[in-house]
Parts: structure tokens; sequence; C-alpha cells
């Protein structure tokens, strides 16, 4: 447990030899003029899925927001604390962001625990439950279409199906729709198989995840 204390510090010692100790480096370029990423990414809070790491970025390119299943609520106009949607408000509003991409991946705790139902173990008053209600009409859709295929595949198509409904939600938030009717912002679903490294893109004309990324 020491020893995971360490490596972080150890780590950051090495981050900070690459960034601030060269004159004019990207990092102090960013801390003098702040901040401007182009791409906004929703991933899941799994360790195994870190965007900046998977996608090879430095600091100041991505603006990302993490958070169970990488799920979107729907816009509500209740005053409450919305994590997901103040962060998908200031990237968007204040940034400028120009792309929006969900990023799912397999093997999701949260999307397996719809299945295997091992959320209710937390109880009625979970923060995780009430998370994964976000996540429900995915899970109907796979039991009404998929109710034969195995486990396995049951979450994987899971996944795909909440990706396309989380897609669905960002299109309830009026800033988001009305940036992308100007054409100013885009929206993306992309899937990460980190079984084998693929990567797929949602196609709205087709309803399919295609392959643009993995071995060849
Ligand atoms: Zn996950």
């Amino acid at each position: 447990m020491k020893n995971d204390i360490a490596n972080l510090i150890h780590g950051y010692e090495k981050f900070r030899e690459q960034y601030f100790e060269t004159e004019n480096s990207a990092f102090s370029e960013l801390v003098r003029k702040g901040q401007r990423p182009k791409v906004l990414m929703i991933a899941c809070s799994d360790s195994r899925v870190d965007p900046a790491l998977v996608m090879n970025c430095e600091p100041g390119d991505l603006f990302v927001i993490r958070n169970v299943a990488n799920l979107v609520p729907p816009y509500e106009d209740d005053l409450s604390y919305h994590g997901t949607s103040a962060a998908l408000e200031f990237g968007i509003c204040v940034l400028g962001i120009q792309h929006v991409i969900l990023f799912g991946h397999t093997q999701c705790g949260g999307i397996q625990s719809l299945l295997d139902h091992s959320h209710e173990k937390c109880g009625p008053k979970s923060f995780l439950t009430k998370w994964m209600e976000l996540a429900k009409v995915a899970h109907d859709s796979t039991l009404d279409h998929y109710k034969e295929k195995s486990l396995d595949e049951q979450i994987v198509l899971c996944g795909q199906f909440s990706l396309v409904n989380s897609l669905n939600n960002l299109k309830t938030f009026p800033w988001i729709t009305e940036r992308v009717e100007q054409g100013t912002l885009s929206l993306h679903a992309w899937n990460f198989d980190i079984t084998n490294g693929v990567l797929q893109a949602y196609n709205e004309q087709e309803h399919a995840f295609n392959v643009i990324g993995g071995p060849s």
C-alpha cells in the first residue's frame, strides 16, 4: 500500500522533469495561454481505459469526463447536482469544444452489473444502483433482442446500446443540439474492445458500429 503512493510520487517526478524542467515547454505554454482543447471525451472510471493514455494525447489535448460506465443523463432542468452535465456545459459553452466523443469499452463492470444484477447488493439507497438506471433502456433492449446470447455477448451488446442511449441523451441538451445544427459541434460514440484492441465508431445512418482502428 505504501508502494502504491510512492509509485505515484515517483511518476509525478518523471512527469515534472518532462513537462516543467524544459524551457518553453508545451506545459508552460498551456499555463500561459490557458487550455484550448477541441475534443471532449466521456469515458468510464475503469482504470484500464484512460482516454489520454489510449489516444496517445498530451496535456491540453482532451477535456475528459469520467464516470461509472461512461453514461450521459438526459437534460434535467431541476437545479440538482449534475456533475456530468456541468462538465459538459463547461466544455461546450465555455471552452468551445468541437467534438464530443463517448468512449465505451468492453468488460465494463457497470454494464455487467446490470445483467448479472451484482449492483443490487449495494441496497436500495445505493448511488451506483440509481446511476445505473440511466442504462436500463440499454439493458432492456439487449434482453428484448438478444436473450439467447451468452452473458459475455450480452454485456458487449448492452455496452453498445448504452452508447447509443447516451448519444441520444446528449441531444436533449439545448446548447448541444443548437451547436450540432449550426455545424460547430459533432457527436461521436466509440467502443474500445479491451480484449483485442479493436476500436469501433457508431454510424448513425447505418445503426451499426464500424471498425476505425485496431490490428489489421
Ligand atoms: Zn466501464
